[in-house]
């Protein structure tokens, strides 16, 4: 364990390194308790000064076996080597060789960080930190090297060697039963995208051929057996290399590139140079096996790691502040990917959503902090929604600002200029100011200040003058470390929509024109006046989400029901459907917890009739508007004092409400989309999946019997996992028989298939009653449940905290309490799960009173308990706010 006292790191304390590694060869003979590790780096001096410095290489629970300095043993006096750190106080002031010996264990590590087993497989995940588990190292991104690396292993155990780059050799070490493998990877790289594999696998390969002709060789590793649930993954590669090429100019640059697939993994995947490691969730997809869902999360998936090669591996990040600079962008580029290959307006709703219930709900807690944090306790806390989801909409924001054109010179600038280079988020930015001319002063702070901004927009027509004029505030509330803020810039799209339906031309005060309908909002308090406008409109704010604020508008409910049926933004028109429901439920929640009866709203039914009634619709938008806001949205707009079973009791509500109302068209909708066909997860056949199974849902919230049994006869007779997971997702929230039935078969069938059993797992978690929780705990002692698999702990019991707002916020506080347990337990061997498992407390605060004290209690108790690791003390000391 690592033994230095809890202090954090700073962004303003960043030195260059006073030592760099040029070339880095290893030999690694894999042993599943014993693996020996050599390492030989060749040294040189950084551009730090003149006195040459000590050399010290982090290491954490290394054992040093030996080391030579330019071929000569170093006298014991000469160095220090503990379990975290090795020290040469006086090294040779030139460039040298360091051979380093050591030994480890992957079968002990629980962690899954550096070398470990999963299965009977060999892995390694490195980032942020690991690389140090596995040698000595300046493990920091900064330090770029060339990796050589031989790894040996039993013939048997590891028929399959991999590691980056390309094979420069293979052969069998004489008279041992072992062979071995060398592989190089010409492009310098920091120790975080190192990567080792080892195992029995079987490979699907393919080829590409790059826009300038060169062929490259494409293969994903899988368990033996499900080769055929690759087709997916290996087509969506393909199209994301082209994509990259087309929209970015970025050419593939080894001779192959792989994938592997592991079952065992504590994120989704990881972009090493030329051998992504992937959690196989997001690998294995067959119709019979993977819903749409899974299918569009792996097309994301395989696409964002692909897409790091460029944005993250030839060009890093400088030191770990800068995580954005490579995961923002990369989360923008597989949006932008996404967006081209299905329908852009599901899948900017799609990522709104997201962000909204994961981003939105970080900034408004004690967990909040800036896209790039200037400090930090543990860096594996920081694979945030913030880090990439914010970071992805303020690359966002920066296209919207600049255009389209200016955009992608300031992309092909920062290629340019920053190729092999650790670069910051200032680099980045200077790239876009440079071609553009603009000043981006401001727009930094995105970058700096934590929190959702708020924008109150008021806009008023006068006839007299045919001027349209719209003021605007914004206001960012203080966050931990940030009591006050200065303004953003904030780029808003606008349109003022005429009674036809027509959007206005926008001609400024000045007589331009407004130029691609955007605003740049500058100041705590502006006014915007536009000219010549014939008749009163209705303005459609912030269309399509131009930036990531809440904003508040006069707008009647009249007036959203006309942006609903007639803004020509779809974005807008969802969103419109979305205030409407939203405005609705909180009135409902308050007059539920006031004794009273809920409303029932006309305007929203009378907006979901008309989006559904509209023929011209894409069916997938359509579905995402039946969609009601989800409860942490409700919680997330109430703000303060939340009743979890209010909500949930006001949702559910409704959901009956919407379902009754339009039954008749709900009905014919979901007979007329029940045609057979074949399976196919193109964008056509999840929209219409997605449409008949969002008309499903809501007549089953009727409970109306003919709705129930329509779901239980789905589940039956599907022929894809989707529509047998929807059909199963919609009757499990409810107790009725056809539930405990298609549980019991769905378990029967797919009891082999560990990704399958995980969504039985899910969906059990997520059952709003009061036996939820008992039956979690019942879970957890089940044969297929295991807390040494990461996929198995977030399938029931990061599903039980995160997906289930009524049942773990329940008022005796028994769900907080199996939580926290839980984080204890898993502590000591996978601090990484523990510490996201325990995020799920993050927005106690906002909770009513008696929720909000066992709440704090039951954290209270995690910060108590003796020997947290960094990971779990870092996350309840900022939730509680006592750091
Ligand atoms: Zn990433």
């Amino acid at each position: 364990m690592r033994t230095e006292e809890a202090r954090p790191i700073r962004l303003e304390d960043y030195r260059p390194p006073d030592w760099l590694v040029e070339t880095v060869e290893l030999d690694v003979a894999l042993d599943p308790t014993a693996t020996r590790v050599r390492a030989a780096l060749t040294l040189k001096p950084g551009s730090n000064g003149a006195a040459p410095a000590p050399l010290v290489l982090d290491g954490e629970g290394l054992i040093l076996k030996s080391l030579m300095l330019d071929g000569a043993a170093v006298p014991a006096e000469q160095y220090v080597a503990t379990s975290d750190r090795l020290t040469i106080a006086q090294p040779p002031p030139r460039a040298f060789r360091l051979e380093i010996e050591t030994e480890i264990d992957p079968s002990a590590n629980t962690q899954l960080l550096g070398l470990y087993r999963s299965g009977r497989i060999y892995c390694t995940q490195c980032e942020a930190e690991g690389f140090r588990r596995i040698t000595y190292f300046p493990d920091r991104p900064d330090v770029m090297a060339v990796y050589t690396t031989r790894i040996e292993a039993d013939k048997t155990d590891a028929p399959v060697l991999l590691a980056n780059g390309n094979l420069v050799e293979a052969g069998d070490v004489p008279g041992s039963g072992r062979h071995f493998a060398v592989w190089h990877d010409p492009f310098p790289k920091p120790s975080y995208l190192f990567a080792l594999v080892g195992g029995n696998l079987a490979c699907v390969e393919d080829r590409f051929r790059t826009m300038s002709g060169r062929d490259v060789t494409l293969r994903i590793y899988v368990e033996p057996g499900k080769e055929p649930r690759c087709v997916h993954a290996m087509d969506s590669l393909k199209r994301a290399m082209r994509w990259d090429e087309t929209a970015f100019g970025r050419e593939y640059d080894l001779d192959i590139f792989m994938i592997v697939a592991v079952s065992d993994f504590n994120m989704g995947a990881m972009e090493n140079k030329g051998l992504n490691v992937f959690n196989d969730k997001y690998v294995l997809a067959s119709p019979e096996t993977a819903t749409d869902n899974d299918y569009e999360r792996i097309e994301a998936i395989i696409a964002h790691e692909y897409f790091h090669n460029w944005t993250g591996n030839r060009i890093t990040c400088r030191d770990w502040f800068q995580l954005c600079l490579k995961e923002g962008l990369t989360v923008f580029r597989d949006q932008e990917f996404s967006a081209d290959e299905r329908s852009r307006a599901v899948e900017r709703i799609s990522d709104v959503r997201g962000l909204r219930a994961h981003q939105f709900v970080e900034d408004a807690g004690p967990l909040a902090h800036p896209v790039r944090p200037a400090l930090y306790h543990e860096i594996n806390n920081f694979y945030t929604a913030t880090v990439y989801e914010k970071g992805a909409e303020v690359v966002r924001m920066l296209k919207t600002l600049l255009g389209p054109d200016n955009f992608r010179k300031g992309m092909d600038l920062y290629f340019a200029r920053h190729d092999g280079e650790a670069a910051t988020v200032e680099q980045f930015v200077q790239c876009f100011a440079d071609v553009s001319g603009t000043e981006l002063a401001q727009f930094m702070r995105w970058y700096s200040q934590a929190g959702t901004p708020e924008v109150i927009a008021a806009g008023r027509y006068d006839a007299r003058t045919r001027t349209y004029r719209l003021e605007v505030v914004q206001s960012l509330p203080p966050t931990p470390g940030q009591p006050s803020k200065e303004p953003m810039v904030i780029p808003l799209a606008v349109g003022l929509v005429g009674r036809d339906g027509r959007d206005l031309p926008l001609t400024l005060a000045d007589g331009r024109p407004l130029a691609r309908g955007v605003l740049t909002v500058k100041q705590p308090s502006e006014t915007f006046e536009f000219a010549d406008i014939g008749e009163a409109p209705v303005p459609s704010l912030n269309r399509g989400f131009s930036a990531p604020i809440k904003l508040v508008a006069n707008l009647t409910a009249d007036d959203l029901r006309f942006l609903a049926a007639r803004d020509c933004d779809p974005f807008n028109r969802w969103q419109a459907v979305q205030t409407l429901a939203t405005r609705l439920l909180v009135d409902n929640v308050a007059a539920l917890r006031a004794g009273g009866a809920a409303h029932r709203d006309a305007g929203l039914l009378d907006a979901l009739a008309a989006i559904l009634d509209d023929g011209a619709l894409d069916p997938a938008f359509v579905a995402l508007a039946l969609t009601l806001p989800g409860e942490a949205d409700i919680a997330r707009e109430i703000g303060r004092d939340v009743d979890p079973d209010a909500v949930f009791a006001a949702r559910a509500a409704l959901r009956a409400v919407v379902g009754e109302h339009l039954a008749g068209a709900l009905f014919d909708h979901y007979r007329r989309l029940s045609e057979a066909r074949p399976y196919r997860p193109d964008a056509a056949g999840v929209a219409r999946r997605a449409l008949r199974n969002a008309c499903l849902d809501l007549l089953v919230a009727t409970r109306r019997p003919d709705a129930i049994s329509l779901a239980a006869r789905q589940y039956q007779v599907a022929d894809n996992m989707t529509d047998r997971a929807a059909a199963l997702a919609t009757l499990s929230l409810y107790d009725v028989p056809e539930r405990a039935a298609a549980l019991d078969d769905f378990y029967a069938r797919y009891r082999g298939d560990p990704l399958i059993v995980d969504k039985w797992f899910t969906l059990q978690a997520a059952i709003p009653e009061p036996a939820t929780l008992d039956r979690v705990k019942a879970l957890t002692a089940h044969s297929a449940f295991s807390f040494a698999n990461p996929n198995r702990v977030r399938s029931l019991i990061s599903a039980f905290a995160m997906a289930n707002q009524k049942e773990f916020n329940r008022a005796d506080g028994a769900g907080y309490d199996f939580v926290t347990e839980t984080v204890l337990a898993l502590d000591p061997k996978n601090p990484q799960l523990a510490a996201r498992l325990l995020s799920a407390l993050k927005s106690w605060r906002v909770l009513e009173p008696t929720r909000r004290a066992l709440a704090q209690a039951a954290l209270r108790r995690v910060a108590a308990a003796p020997a947290l690791s960094p990971d779990v003390r870092d996350i309840v000391a900022r939730t509680l706010g006592e750091d």
